[in-house]
């Protein structure tokens, strides 16, 4: 095969890097230092030419390929034991339009990359709350963060994608062009092909009134109701996502509060600065709260506050459930789990579904789970390997005892490799047309490094 690679490496732009190269470690490691897969080729690609010559390489030699945008996805989709790796983090061009508010943006930017762009003409897009995610893989599983509330899903901002199928053809989607491809393509991950371009529909907001504001244990029964109740009939203007975790020992945290385990939410206002206090005066009042770090900051530093804290290269394992409504007794086993946090990166957060997430219906796009009011994601993580059996035990017991109050299935993008079944009750009364969709468009199963779609 090595013999095969040497008519690739001069017809494409970008760079073939093979296990025997200085480069290979460097270009195979991901986010999550947990995933050691060993590729036998990953190939870099400069633009959609060379993705076009690596498929059709890659299908007429018969290996298996993975996609890797920003590398993010726990369960390491974007390494493929002895196969291909196609690899877009070198496709970063953003155009933004300001007549328009509409990007472009290549599908190896990061959020950070992607708010850098964006915030110079007062624009963001809804996507999600850490800037090293890949904006490919975060937008093909949906999308979920700081946003939500008041734009929706990142894939609710998505006006077409362009992407090379698995026999090598570019193609457009949009609600015209492919409607059913685009259709899969929101929330159907990367199972229809490779997306070389997306672009989005951006709102107007530069300055934002955010950042984490938190209780101490004993009055964690008493917020994630207070919490519930507020948000509930709350404007679509306030986000907030609920977390239990422990308090970094670093600055800017008071030092009473370091390595303390604490419940907490971390706030997002988008409406008119001047009515904030306002808003939070309610919030303010419960408690009170033992930190309070809420004010007014420009969008990329909320979108950036924790990357510090989690850098790539630790070891994660996380799962996830959708929760409908928040019941004494799940709340419970949250005061329970959520108080006995295995490590100081280990934390639990429940992602807000509703707002404006709730104004699109279950069978517009693919993703199935608009009924939930959150998704729960339980994260063990550690810089230690020697830890990765006490994160992965703690995440799988807290899983475990909440399964009873959850919906079933989970968000894609939280999952590890889970098995066919829990991919099928995430995609739930939508699976049956990503099947058909599949079959249309990868009838071959070429694109099966993912959370798998089966051709039907
Ligand atoms: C620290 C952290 C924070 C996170 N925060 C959020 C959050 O706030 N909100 C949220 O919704 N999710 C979040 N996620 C989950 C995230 O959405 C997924 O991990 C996602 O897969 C990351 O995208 P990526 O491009 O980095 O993925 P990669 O690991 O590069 O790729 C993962 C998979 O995505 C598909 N894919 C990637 N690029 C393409 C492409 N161009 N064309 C076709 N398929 C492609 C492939 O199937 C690939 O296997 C977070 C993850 C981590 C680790």
């Amino acid at each position: 095969m090595n013999e095969e690679i040497t008519h690739l490496k001069p017809s494409i732009k970008g760079t073939v890097i093979l296990p025997e190269d200085e480069s290979y470690d460097e270009a195979r490691s991901i986010y999550n230092a947990m995933i050691d897969k060993k590729p036998s080729f990953i190939v870099k690609c400069k633009d959609e030419e060379d993705v076009i010559d690596t498929v059709n390489f890659a299908r007429k030699n018969n290996l298996e390929v993975s996609i890797r945008s920003g590398g993010h996805n726990g369960a390491g989709l974007a390494l493929v034991e002895k196969g291909l790796v196609i690899d877009l983090s070198e496709m970063k061009n953003i155009e933004v339009d300001p007549q328009t508010n509409t990007a472009v943006i290549g599908p190896g930017n990061t959020l950070k990359d992607v708010d850098a762009g964006t915030h110079e003409f007062g624009l963001a897009l809804p996507s999600g709350i850490i800037g090293t995610t890949g904006i490919s893989g975060i937008t093909l599983g949906g999308g979920l963060g700081y946003l939500s509330r008041k734009g929706g899903l990142t894939i609710d901002n998505l006006l077409e994608c362009k992407l090379v199928l698995a026999n090598g053809e570019l193609v457009t989607a949009n609600s015209e062009t492919n409607p059913d491809l685009f259709w899969g393509l929101r929330g159907g991950g990367g199972n229809f092909g490779v997306v070389v371009s997306f672009k989005f529909k951006l709102l107007e907001i530069k300055n934002v009134y955010a950042g984490p504001m938190f209780w101490p244990l004993e009055k964690a029964r008493e917020a994630m109701e207070f919490y519930d109740q507020f948000t509930k009939n709350a404007s679509h203007d306030l986000y907030g996502f609920f977390a239990f975790l422990i308090v970094p020992p670093a600055e800017p945290f008071p030092k009473e509060l370091w390595n303390k385990n604490v419940c907490g939410v971390l706030w997002n206002y988008t409406g008119p600065i001047e009515k904030a206090e306002e808003v939070f005066e309610p919030i303010r009042n419960f408690g009170p709260p033992i930190l309070d770090f809420v004010s007014e900051i420009p969008m990329p530093a909320l979108n950036t506050m924790f990357d510090a804290l989690y850098p790539p290269g630790m070891q994660w394992y996380w799962r996830a459930h959708y929760i409908k409504e928040l019941t004494p007794e799940s709340i419970k086993v949250n005061v329970k789990r959520g108080s006995n946090i295995s490590t100081m990166h280990s934390t639990t957060h429940l992602y807000p579904i509703d707002g404006a997430v709730h104004d699109v219906g279950n069978e517009e796009t693919a993703w199935a789970h608009r009924d939930a009011r959150w998704a729960q994601v339980i994260v063990g993580v550690d810089p230690e390997p020697a830890k990765a059996n006490e994160v992965t035990k703690w995440c799988k017991d807290y899983f475990d005892d909440l399964k009873p109050h959850a919906m079933g299935g989970a968000y894609v993008n939280f999952m590890m490799e889970e098995g066919q079944s829990r991919i099928k009750d995430s995609y739930k009364g939508n699976y049956e047309r990503l099947t058909k969709i599949k079959a249309k468009y990868d009838p071959d199963n070429f694109f099966h490094i993912n959370q798998n779609i089966k051709p039907g």
